[in-house]
């Protein structure tokens, strides 16, 4: 084979691969991402221009001729000098990466130290402290979780905490449903639950099967805008409930105690007034008249208290029977007319043919029924209107009553269902209440398994909403009653 081909063949394949080089590297020198100044870029440099030397010396025809040239030479010295530069980078950047893996080994080990003293932090929160993923999976148990649950770290990593830790309407009550639990409202709404004893009665269960009362909060954790997960913070609020029965029994035991020097007072105020002891005179009987409404006014009020705690240690007798509540409504109407017509208030009262019977406790439920009409009566100002309504429901009735009367300002509505609230507008319209009658009417109906709400406009008018459902409550044998009253008329 003649030599000029081999020659050829060899110039134009090293010339390729120099081209080819020169174009890789460009491309990667380039690059953005790549910082001017930096070792990776100088040493790109000179590879580029090691390709290019080569290249043009390649191109030389001296070469193809195997002749003498100084010009060849010359393009292989700059080419060289070049590789030479380009190694003096890539030593340089052999020197950048151990010393960027030396940093990384050294921010490791700074790292793991922080992530046990976070840990051992957590470990000592006082309180109980957990994690969960986004699937509800546990992630994170510290010390006081595994003392309050009973649980080890190890046999709860990676579970369920449904499975876990069942939660309970109260401590003898229903499960909570999985959609229900704190944890999940977080990791559903984004937003903190707050879980306050008080409020809703929230119990947990340990690995040995007991339960006891909480009290604590679930936070969202979000990353990037997406939740990712949810922290749990818990304490066991046995105390707290204790405290609140000791309150409840107090309170019980004082308004039993005020009952009967107030029957007393009753008494005697009725036979003064009836002249039992001789004839009163004008200002005699006036006062006479004021403490026997003094001493009435108190007598509801311990009357309700004694309710409120009745209702609130459970010792209610529940004896749920069919019951017709248009029949009550009417009832009540009946009783609540000398007021209706001395204020001149128009009363109507609509009901939907073929309304189910109700199988609930028909003294509770008109106690409640009794505490919300009243209130439309008594704050409502004399020419207003009243409307009752009762609507068939696929699982019971809806009951309305709505008002034109002073309503409930914006910024107190959230209270209304407190116990001892009053509206700021009807203190001096209205000098006559307690503020429990909401309070136990909502503790009737949920505990019939129905729903109270309302709307309101201030000098426009209030509607309650009540739904019962036709089938809910079971019977319960307590060991007293709601007070029998006759609400306003009283
Ligand atoms: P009270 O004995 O004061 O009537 P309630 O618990 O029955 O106690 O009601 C609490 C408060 O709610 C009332 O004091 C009043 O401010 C407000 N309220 C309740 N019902 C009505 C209504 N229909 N219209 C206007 N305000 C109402």
């Amino acid at each position: 084979m003649p030599f000029n081909l081999i020659f050829s063949i060899i110039n134009f394949s090293g010339l390729a691969l120099c081209l080819v080089f020169f174009a890789l590297f460009l491309k990667l020198y380039l690059d953005p991402k790549i910082p001017k100044g930096t070792a990776l870029y100088y040493f790109l440099t000179g590879v580029m221009l090691f390709a290019l030397a080569f290249a043009l010396a390649l191109l030389q025809p001296s070469y193809a001729n195997n002749g003498y040239d100084p010009a060849y030479h010359l393009l292989i010295v700059i080419g060289l000098i070049f590789v030479i530069v380009s190694s003096r980078h890539q030593i340089n950047l052999l020197g950048m990466f151990q010393r960027a893996s030396q940093q990384l080994k050294e921010q490791t080990a700074a790292l793991t130290r922080q992530t046990a003293q976070d840990s051992t932090i957590l470990d000592s929160v006082g309180e109980c402290l957990f994690a969960i993923n986004e699937q509800g999976k546990i992630i994170r148990f510290n010390g006081q979780a595994e003392k309050l649950l009973g649980w080890k770290t190890a046999e709860v990593l990676g579970k369920d905490l449904v499975d876990i830790v069942p939660g309970y309407y109260d401590e003898n009550g229903r499960m909570v449903p999985k959609n229900k639990r704190p944890p999940f409202i977080a990791l559903r709404t984004g937003k903190i639950v707050r879980i306050n004893w008080f409020t809703s009665r929230y119990s947990l269960m340990r690995k040995d099967g007991t339960r006891f009362p909480v009290s604590g909060s679930v936070t969202p954790i979000i990353l990037n805008g997406r939740i990712v997960g949810a922290i749990g913070i818990m304490r066991d609020a046995t105390e707290e409930k204790d405290l609140d029965k000791i309150k409840t029994e107090f309170v019980s035991l004082a308004s039993h105690q005020l009952q009967t020097p107030l029957t007393t007072i009753n008494w005697y105020a009725d036979m003064l007034l009836a002249g039992d002891a001789g004839a009163l005179n004008a200002k005699q009987t006036e006062f006479v008249e004021e403490l026997h409404q003094g001493a009435h006014r108190m007598s509801q009020l311990v009357r309700s208290l004694l309710d409120v705690s009745r209702i609130e240690m459970r010792s209610l007798n529940i004896n749920p029977e069919p019951t017709d509540i248009a029949l009550v409504c009417r009832d009540l109407r009946h009783e609540m007319e000398p007021i209706i017509s001395g204020k001149r208030l128009s009363f109507k009262l609509e009901q939907e043919t073929g309304l189910p019977k109700l199988n609930i406790d028909p003294h509770m439920v008109r106690t409640a029924i009794q505490n919300i009409m009243s209130n439309a009566v008594k704050y409502t100002p004399e020419g207003g209107k009243i409307k009752l309504s009762l609507k068939k429901r696929p699982r019971g009735i809806n009951l309305d009553i709505s008002d034109t009367g002073y309503g409930i300002p914006r910024e107190q509505q959230a209270k209304v269902f407190t116990k001892l609230f009053r509206g700021e507008n009807i203190l001096n319209k209205e000098t006559e209440g307690t503020g429990l009658g909401l309070y136990i009417a909502k503790a009737i109906i949920d505990k019939s398994g129905g729903k109270i709400w309302f709307e309101s406009e201030e000098n426009a008018g209030t509607t309650f909403h009540v739904s019962l459902p036709v089938t809910h409550i079971k019977a319960q044998k307590g060991t007293t009653e709601l007070s029998r009253r006759r609400g306003i008329l009283d």
